[in-house]
C-alpha cells in the first residue's frame, strides 16, 4: 500500500522524529503551523477516525497518554496546546492515515469551523 505515514514510520522517507515505541511515532510536521506542531500516528496503518473500533482503539488512548508527555517535555503542557485530528473532505485532512497534531507554543486560534 502507497501510503506517506507509513513509509516514514518505516524510514523511507526522512522525518524529524520526536518519540517512538511500539505502537505509535511521533515527528515534527513539515509545514508547522506553530513553535510546537508534532504529529503523533499509530504504526497501524488505519485511513482515519472512520477506521477506529472496539479492537484498535488502545492505540488512541496510547496517543493521548504521549500527547500529555511531549507537551510536558517541549513545554507547552502550562500554557496549552491543542491535539486535532482532521477526518475527510469537510475536515481538510489530506493525508489519509490517522494523525494527531500537537499544536502549541503560541496563542492559538480559537476557531472550532
Ligand atoms: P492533515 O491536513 O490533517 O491531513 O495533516 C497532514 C499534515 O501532514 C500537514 O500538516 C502536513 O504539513 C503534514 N505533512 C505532509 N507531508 C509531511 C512530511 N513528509 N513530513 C512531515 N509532515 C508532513
Ligand atoms: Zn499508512
Amino acid at each position: 500500500m502507497d501510503c506517506l505515514f507509513c513509509s516514514i514510520i518505516k524510514g523511507d522517507i526522512p522525518s524529524t522524529k520526536v518519540y517512538e515505541d511500539e505502537t505509535v511515532y511521533a515527528f515534527k510536521d513539515i509545514n508547522p503551523m506553530a513553535p510546537v506542531h508534532v504529529l503523533i500516528i499509530p504504526k497501524v496503518h488505519l485511513s482515519s477516525i472512520n477506521d477506529v473500533t472496539p479492537e484498535n482503539s488502545a492505540v488512541i488512548a496510547h496517543i493521548y497518554e504521549v500527547a500529555a508527555k511531549l507537551a510536558k517535555e517541549l513545554g507547552i503542557c502550562e500554557s496549552g496546546y491543542r491535539v486535532v485530528s482532521n477526518c475527510g473532505k469537510d475536515a481538510g485532512q489530506t493525508v489519509f492515515h490517522l494523525h494527531f497534531h500537537l499544536l502549541g507554543g503560541k496563542a492559538l486560534k480559537v476557531e472550532m469551523c
